[in-house]
């Protein structure tokens, strides 16, 4: 499985910033560039440098792109093969004319995700770091692109192997007393150790876990849904959103932009504002569709932010609407302090219970700071800026985790009903093996594949 030709790729987001680079990976890689490279003699430089050149059409002898061209040899590279990138300044002409004459000379065309999947196959990364480099990749805000970052350095490899390495001591340790039992110097494993290593082991899964949900947020964007009658002020705090928090670029190459989504990035806090023309053609989604099929809608969305008018007394709409929202994650906006208040705060604050109430004047661009601050609350307690956690964002890793969990509590069952350690120790066995999973380490070859397959193309 060891694949020894040379790939190449453009690396570059198609379209975006000045340079593009095609990436060449493989043992051939200096040899295709010397070919079409009009400068220095590639084959004679030191590894790691860069040199200006010209990459010359073969067939045509004709100049194709002027070009700065880095020569990284194996192993010190990400895919730990001779590794060459051609820097090209042009738009994408003529970084894929670079391409296709590396390809004509005898590279071949990356697969989606091949140069990392490399990376993996030849040792260089984990399974759970080239995940991150997929969400790095697709990572919307800096937060996510942190825990991607962390990710791709191994601090969840590095959790998941210390987690391993003890259940492993443990199975080990029951198995030794088993197989020599004549090795009196070996203590027998007892349930009350086996039970206080499981626990263990299981606390920092359920810690692992319960970050999780915030990773999934920051990776994805929280589903925000804005609601409220008519002209309380929908639009103008979605405008007032939009403004303040410049929405964030990523276009990444393959994905569709869905037109009805817009993404904020609200402290660090991805929103993704849902329905957004539904608020901005047909005001809010309970008039639209109702009040039963909105509370549907309503229930996919994260969080949603609740407009009331300060100028107002509350109308029975607005009552169909907390009642629509009950038992969901909201913040009541009072819009329009700079009008005189109508709005009965003791029968709101009673609808409203323990959620939070933030009063703006949309209008003088008041309490928007305020909002931010109860959007952001919502979310995260105090420590996520600590910067220690390590999140667990990526949906598979999510999912082994809760087996893994899953098998340890079957373990922990098995002990509290006095089993004996050798079939204990097969539900510790089995998580030891979906821990393995989130690292690679017994992910099978289908699964590799199908991983590596959803990087974009020239990661
Ligand atoms: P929507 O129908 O809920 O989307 O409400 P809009 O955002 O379209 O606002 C309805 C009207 O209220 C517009 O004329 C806004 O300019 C006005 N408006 C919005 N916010 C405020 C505010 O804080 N104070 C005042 N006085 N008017 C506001
Ligand atoms: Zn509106």
């Amino acid at each position: 499985m060891f694949e020894t030709d040379t790939i190449a790729a453009i690396s570059t987001p198609i379209g975006e910033g000045a340079i593009s680079i095609v990436r060449l990976s493989g043992s051939e890689a200096v040899d295709i560039i010397t070919n079409i490279f009009q400068g220095k003699d590639l084959k004679e430089v030191e590894s790691h440098t860069i040199h200006y050149g010209k990459i010359i059409d073969p067939e045509t002898n004709e100049v194709a792109e002027e070009v700065m061209v880095t020569i990284m040899r194996a192993p010190k590279t990400f895919t730990r093969e001779d590794v060459v990138e051609i820097n090209c300044h042009g738009g994408l002409v003529s970084v894929n004319r670079v391409l296709e004459i590396a390809l004509h000379e005898g590279a071949r065309l990356a697969e989606p995700g091949e140069f990392t999947k490399r990376a993996f196959l030849n040792g260089r990364i984990d399974l759970s770091q080239a995940e991150a480099v997929m969400d790095l990749i697709r990572a919307k805000t800096d937060k996510a692109m942190n825990i991607a970052l962390k990710q791709m350095d191994g601090r969840l490899s590095s959790l998941i192997k210390k987690y391993r390495q003890s259940l492993l001591e443990t199975v080990a340790h029951v198995e030794v007393n088993i197989d020599y039992p004549e090795y009196d110097d070996v203590e027998e494993m007892s349930h009350e150790m086996m039970r206080k290593k499981t626990r263990e082991v299981h606390a920092e899964i359920e810690e692992l876990l319960s970050v999780a949900k915030q990773g999934k947020i920051l990776r994805e964007g929280i589903a925000t849904a804005i609601i409220g009658r008519p002209n309380v002020g929908k639009s103008s705090l979605l405008n007032a959103l939009v403004q303040e928090n410049k929405a964030i670029v990523t276009d990444i190459p393959g994905t569709t932009r869905d037109i009805i989504e817009e993404y904020v990035n609200v402290r660090g806090i991805p929103l993704r504002l849902v329905d957004t023309a539904g608020i901005r053609e047909t005001e809010d989604i309970v008039e639209r569709i109702g009040v039963e099929r909105s509370r549907q809608a309503l229930k996919e969305a994260d969080l949603i932010l609740f407009v009331l008018n300060n100028n107002e007394k509350l109308t029975e709409e607005d009552i169909r609407l907390f009642e629509a929202v009950r038992g969901l994650e909201f913040i009541v906006i009072i819009n329009k302090t700079d009008l005189e208040q109508k709005l009965d705060m003791e029968q709101v604050l009673e609808l409203v219970g323990d959620k939070k109430i933030v009063s703006t004047s949309l209008l003088n661009e008041e309490g928007i700071n305020e909002l931010e601050a109860a959007i952001a609350d919502s979310f995260f307690s105090g420590d996520i800026d600590s910067g220690d956690l390590t999140y667990v964002s990526n949906v598979r890793h999510i999912q082994l985790l809760k087996q893994a969990k899953k098998a340890l509590e079957d373990a922990m069952d098995s002990l509290e009903m006095g089993m004996p350690l050798d079939i204990v120790q097969i539900d510790v066995t089995r998580t030891w093996e979906f821990l393995g999973e989130i690292i690679g380490d017994t992910a099978s070859d289908s699964l590799i594949d199908q991983l590596f397959s959803q990087f974009c193309l020239g990661k």
